[in-house]
């Protein structure tokens, strides 16, 4: 723990959530806290590194005799700490963990005059919150531990598309950043608490998950004229506590389809915590693009994988009782590639959202009604989606995009394929429905429709409609990278970088 070396001096509180807690200020001096009464009579001392710049801990003390003499009863180091609201004046500190020498876990009540002890329970049951409610404890453990290792931070950053439009909506309006209190919402390495340093922000506050929130303490410390400013916080957005509002938010939270990996909705708690009203938020507002395409070769492929299940004698064994599963199965996947944006065969439809007014609840079910005209004669194959989203910067507004035809990003593109293609003639509408539903594994669930009047009459001599729906499950995307596509190829020469085989999506890859 960086700041058990630290001396005890005053303690600059950056960051930490004991402001509601505990009701006096520090001020200069190590001891800070008055007793708060019994039945334990604790007072906190802070802890900082030398140059009183990192709080990391405080130590409870409490009384050993009738003197009053105190004794360190418990170190509460911050990053495994949480407030706990209960009601309007009552908190709970809960501890993870403590130093050994320093008596076991507790949790703490504070009901605005005193702390006291409670019954030791499981810190888990009483650390709920909207994060812990909706998503399945075995999902956040894998996710969670795919963003705590670097190689999948570095492929973030290797994406120079997203970093690199980031950084340019950051540094072209600066003035949204000076002088301003940011909140970076999944800080992961660090990298745009740092660009927001840059930009001269008054104060960062690097929120994150994942235990890649020390590398981003050890790549922050490594540029010290930036990291004064920045307060690297280990813990979810939905948990922590801040001690001041922000001004602006900045955040990558975007997964492919746009809302993958739900970290969206955290995204918009974060805004309802900490962004004071009219606050700024980076970016401001997401579009999912969707059109149909045709794409014969992709079909073709994804066909003939269930073509495995039609045999009938398998080293004897008829496998054909599996053929319909399998095919299914295949078409559930969404395809993830970069395709050619000539496979399109319709203007998209595109679905806003404002992160700005958007709701949580706004994400569990997002149904879109699609309408499309189709500008050729061709077979259908489904539905091809891509996203983009805008730094309504003061200065300079800016999008990221993620479309067919644009520079690569590693969120590719998605395909969702209809297992029964539709045959439709030039200037023919097609119409759909695209209804997503999220699930507790952090992704969605997909209903596809893609619908066209039919050219050959049905039984009754009247025209006909030709429907396909297909169900996919975007938490397991069928990565289409082995053959690199030659779309993408032609611009990762023309752009001059690196094709790499680990230009992966994001955790969607796990
Ligand atoms: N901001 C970094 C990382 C983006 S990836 C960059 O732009 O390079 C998203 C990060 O958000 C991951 O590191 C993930 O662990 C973190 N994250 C996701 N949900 C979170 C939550 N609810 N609270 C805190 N961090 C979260």
């Amino acid at each position: 723990m960086e700041a058990s070396s630290g001396s005890e001096t005053d303690g600059d509180f950056n960051g930490m959530s004991i402001f509601p807690l505990i009701e006096t200020v520090v001020d200069g001096g190590s001891e800070v806290l008055p007793a708060f009464g019994r039945p334990i009579s604790v007072s906190a001392v802070f802890k900082s590194d030398r140059q009183g710049r990192f709080v990391e801990f405080f130590r409870i003390y409490r009384p050993t005799d009738k003197n009053e003499k105190l004794e360190p009863f418990k170190r509460c180091y911050l990053h495994l700490s949480q407030v706990v609201k209960i009601g309007p004046k009552l908190q709970m500190w809960v501890v993870e963990d403590s130093d050994a020498n320093e008596g076991p876990s507790q949790e703490f009540k504070n009901n605005g005059t005193k702390l006291e002890t409670v019954a030791s329970t499981d810190a888990n049951t009483l650390a709920k919150n909207k994060f812990e409610e909706k998503i399945d404890p075995s999902s956040a453990k894998m996710y969670f531990h795919y963003y705590g290792q670097l190689l999948h931070q570095q492929n973030m950053l290797q994406d120079y598309v997203r970093t690199g439009t980031y950084y340019a909506a950051v540094i072209e309006n600066h003035a949204d950043f000076h002088g301003k209190v940011v909140v970076d919402v999944g800080a992961g390495s660090g990298i745009l608490s740092l660009f927001a340093a840059q930009a001269s922000a008054k104060h960062v506050y690097a929120i994150e998950a994942s235990a890649m929130a020390d590398n981003a303490r050890l790549l922050i410390a490594g540029s010290p004229s930036l990291s004064q400013r920045i307060t690297v916080i280990h813990g979810k957005v939905e948990e922590v506590e801040l001690p001041e509002k922000a001004d602006i938010l900045i955040s990558d939270p975007m997964g492919t389809l746009l809302v993958n990996e739900r970290m969206l909705e955290s995204y918009i708690i974060a805004r309802d915590r900490f962004l004071v009203p009219n606050g700024k938020m980076f970016p401001s507002r997401g579009r999912l693009h969707m059109a149909p395409f045709r794409d014969e070769l992709l079909y073709g492929e994804i066909a003939n994988k269930a073509l495995f299940w039609q045999q009938k004698n398998y080293y004897g064994v008829d496998l054909t009782a599996l053929r319909d599963k399998a095919f299914q199965g295949y078409f559930s996947q969404p395809v993830v590639d970069a395709f050619d944006p000539r496979l399109l065969i319709a203007q998209p439809v595109i679905h806003d959202i404002d992160f700005v007014t958007a709701k949580e609840e706004d994400f569990f079910e997002i149904d879109v009604p699609l309408q499309f005209k189709s500008s050729v004669s061709a077979g259908v194959h489904g539905l091809a989606c891509w996203f983009d989203v805008l730094f309504d910067g003061s200065a300079v507004p800016r999008w990221l995009t993620t479309s067919p035809g644009s520079p690569t990003t590693h969120w590719y593109q998605i395909r969702c394929l209809i297992s029964q293609p539709l045959c439709v003639l030039a200037g023919q509408p097609v119409t759909g429905r695209l209804h997503m539903i999220a699930h507790s594994s952090q992704s969605y669930t997909v209903h596809l429709t893609l619908s066209a009047s039919s050219m050959t009459p049905d039984l009754n001599g009247v025209g006909g409609t030709q429907t396909s729906t297909v169900e996919l499950d975007l938490k397991e995307p069928y990565y289409r990278m082995t053959q690199f596509p030659a779309y993408a190829w032609f611009q990762q020469e023309q752009t001059q970088q690196p094709v790499s085989s680990s230009l992966l999506l994001r955790y969607d890859s796990v």
